[in-house]
């Protein structure tokens, strides 16, 4: 039997901040694993990221392609969090409803599998700790009532509101600030280590991102000595760090970087539609080219990609240049198949550095970090791997790892 395994997801962690962190449970796992940095999707920001970390698969497969997009389908705007403001402005019970449930249900690729599906599918158990993109064969009903059930693995654990097992875990959401959701996931963690209830566990820990958001880039030291405290958690729960490693093989990555916000933008696209939100913008327009030129001049817009004839372009200052996209981690792949996603505008804009685009509330990060370009800063991702032996390259890389593992 293969080691069951724990995937930890420390969201917005930055490669330079893990290489560097002197917290002990980190450091101990580096010190027993293998690492690279690796490539995250584009654009970078988390639905997007964990859907790939989820399905091994860039959108184009698993079709969830931004924090805020247009669904044709229901010819409405799709508003996965981008801030309070805009899920306000999005309409509030609309926009819950698609990020908790409908992002599985309804708007996640029917052709894409998850690992939870792989692996149940295969007779293992999974486990799932928060994690937005968890689809699943088992129904679960929520803990408060009004909230459809939704389909998960078999150990299901949502922000408090779905729960496969009464674990006596306090509120998921009491105060984000001081990390009241990562110290919700330990608690389930525990709970979950100590009566060994899983093949995998996907584990993943929000709050970092939600404190770089504020203070910027690698300097959020405080938080993830949180995250560190709720893995150390799991090593307790099994009696230590090496009892753990003599347990369970594991991953630890983030889903995306981050870079410093100094400036901020809306773009001004003329008479299409555009959903813009952290450093990532959507155009959805018939005339691509034309968007890309008037954006020539906006210094608010990076890389420019669409498509013309079958053929991926990239476009930045007025001049045409695929080669942009080799100057960024995976950037042919990762912008193909941005644009291959039929959820996906036609234009899709890669802020510039240091730039970020306004939500649909106006709200941004001036002075604090965000995420979602193609630029390395967003797009580089710490990628470690403890007895499973060499690390992916990519987000995408990480549910073949764990297919392999098992043997599925
Ligand atoms: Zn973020």
């Amino acid at each position: 039997m293969a080691k069951p395994v724990v995937l930890v997801i420390i969201d917005g962690l930055t490669p330079s901040m893990f290489e560097a962190t002197d917290t002990p449970a980190l450091r101990y796992l580096i010190e027993h694993g293998a690492y690279r940095r690796a490539a995250s999707t584009f654009p970078s920001l988390t639905p997007v990221c964990l859907s790939s970390i989820a399905t091994g698969a860039h959108p184009n497969v698993h079709e969830i392609p931004h924090l805020v997009w247009w669904y044709r389908k229901e010819k409405r705007i799709i508003e996965y969090g981008s801030s309070f403001g805009a899920i306000r402005a999005a309409g509030l019970a609309r926009s819950l409803r698609d990020t908790i449930v409908d992002l599985n249900a309804k708007h996640l690729g029917k052709n894409a599998q998850t690992v939870f599906e792989l692996l149940e599918d295969a007779g293992l158990t999974t486990a799932a700790v928060n994690i937005t993109c968890y689809r699943g064969r088992h129904r679960h009903l929520p803990t408060i009532p009004g909230v459809p059930a939704v389909y998960g693995p078999r150990r299901f654990f949502f922000y408090s509101l779905y729960e496969s097992d009464r674990t006596g875990a306090p509120l998921a959401i009491r105060n984000r600030a001081v990390g009241s959701i990562d110290a919700y996931a330990a608690f389930v963690g525990r709970w979950l280590v100590t009566r060994d209830g899983f093949d995998l566990l996907v584990f993943y820990l929000p709050d970092y991102d939600y404190a770089s958001h504020a203070a910027g880039p690698d300097a959020s030291y405080e938080a993830l000595a949180r995250s560190d405290a709720a893995i150390a958690t799991l090593m307790d729960a099994a009696g230590g760090p090496d009892e753990f490693l003599d347990r369970y093989a594991v991953v630890v990555c983030s889903d995306h970087g981050q870079s410093r916000v100094d400036q901020v933008a809306r773009l001004d696209v003329g008479a299409d539609l555009v959903t813009e939100s952290n450093r990532a913008a959507m155009v959805y327009t018939d005339d691509p080219r034309a968007i890309a030129e008037r954006l020539d001049a906006d210094p608010a817009a990076g890389i420019v990609v669409f498509r013309e004839n079958g053929e991926l372009v990239a476009r930045r200052d007025g001049d045409d240049d695929l080669g942009l996209l080799d100057a960024v981690p995976d950037g042919r792949a990762r912008a193909e198949a941005a644009l291959l996603n039929p959820n996906a505008g036609a234009v899709i804009v890669s802020a510039a550095p240091g730039w970020e685009f306004v939500d649909l509330a106006g709200h941004h990060h001036l002075g604090g970090g965000s995420h979602g370009s193609l630029e390395v800063a967003d797009s580089e991702v710490p990628m470690l791997s403890v007895g499973l032996g060499e690390p992916p390259a990519s987000i995408t890389g990480i549910k073949q790892l764990l297919a392999t593992h098992f043997g599925v």
